[in-house]
């Protein structure tokens, strides 16, 4: 399929609902030569909501009043303990950018992760660090780092960050946390305020030169409180065509169907599954925590148990040809036999 800019712009745009559905036949066809029918499961564990950063569209920024928790490496233990015994053998510590988190507590959490867990993936979220600490990070383990770039247009990131936030700086950890050999997620928000098709151009053409191993991208949902709270939420149509051509244009990427997909949609996940996507991330944090990790309003978090979840999020895969294998997922440069 034609992935010029022309037709890329048409792509996003076009009105024809069979020009659609060819494009999501495209990508599901590439990501099952490469992948196979199969989704990849992440066990998300939200591990702290302090952030020092105001980012303005997120429901936890540093000028929030709302309760703020930590867990305990015990805690992470017993989260990453709940998802090995279903199906997860890849775990994804999230967090907002949190002093509290210094190298030496990171690294002594991803240690004992993967000690009692030597067949498992790690993958942090932790926001913006140095290079020595991303290098200490990797030193101690950690196999995947992801870090959304949010936009690759420095104006539409200054619209969307205070002042003190460098766009040079979130593309030099991009750059950096690939020197060091992680496998390196980026990412956006689509309808994110002041987002236009050329800024939207702009991600894919980064995306296209960057080759990350890891792209998350969902609809922009407004966070009350915030200085975008009064801001209309993105599309997930839109969201959808984004998965497929970013399937396109880059076939071996990991490409994760979001919760804020299922958020906005009841079959959100389902359909960017069958749009391209291949790697789902349910919520293994305590049940107390997770309305406190509030990033958007309404976040999907069902009070369900682990079990539950996985159950529920395996039946609708089947429901539409898919199956989760015990597997890390890891990032294929090889295609299927
Ligand atoms: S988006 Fe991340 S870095 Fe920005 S305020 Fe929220 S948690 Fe902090």
């Amino acid at each position: 399929m034609n992935m010029s800019s022309s037709n890329i712009e048409y792509l996003l745009t076009a009105g024809d609902p069979s020009e659609v559905d060819a494009l999501f036949a495209e990508a599901r066809r590439l990501r099952d030569e490469v992948y196979g029918r199969r989704v990849f499961l992440r066990g998300l564990v939200e591990v702290s909501n302090h952030c020092l950063n105001n980012c303005l569209y997120c429901g936890i920024r540093r000028d929030m009043r709302c309760q703020r928790y930590r867990l305990t490496k015990e805690q992470i233990l017993d989260c990453c303990r709940t998802g090995y015994g279903l199906v997860f053998r890849s775990f994804v510590l999230q967090g907002g950018e949190d002093a509290w988190m210094t190298d030496e507590r990171v690294c002594d959490i991803v240690r004992s992760v993967k000690r009692e867990f030597p067949d498992c993936a790690v993958t942090l979220s932790l926001g913006e660090r140095g290079y020595e600490s991303f290098a200490r990070l990797r030193e101690a383990g950690v196999d995947r780092y992801l870090l959304r770039h949010e936009t690759a247009d420095a104006g539409h990131y200054a619209l969307l960050h205070p002042q003190e936030m460098s766009f040079d700086h979130r593309m030099q950890c991009l750059l950096d946390l690939r020197r060091l050999g992680f496998q390196v997620g980026c990412g956006f928000m689509v309808g994110s305020p002041g987002q236009t098709v050329e800024t939207l151009k702009k991600d894919l053409a980064f995306i296209d030169e960057f080759r990350p191993e890891m792209v998350g991208i969902g609809p922009f949902i407004p966070a009350a409180g915030t200085p975008f709270e009064n801001e209309p939420a993105g599309s997930v149509e839109l969201t959808l065509r984004l998965l497929a051509i970013i399937r396109i244009i880059h076939p071996h990427v990991l490409l994760p169907a979001t919760t804020a997909l299922g958020t906005l949609h009841p079959t959100g996940r389902e359909r960017a599954i069958r749009a391209g996507a291949n790697v789902v991330m349910p919520n293994l944090s305590p049940q107390d925590t997770r309305a406190l990790y509030s990033i958007y309003d309404n976040k999907l978090s069902t009070g369900s148990e682990a079990a539950e979840t996985v159950a529920d999020i395996r039946a609708r895969m089947q429901a539409i040809g898919m199956e989760m294998p015990v597997d890390r997922g890891d990032f294929c440069l090889k295609q299927t036999p």
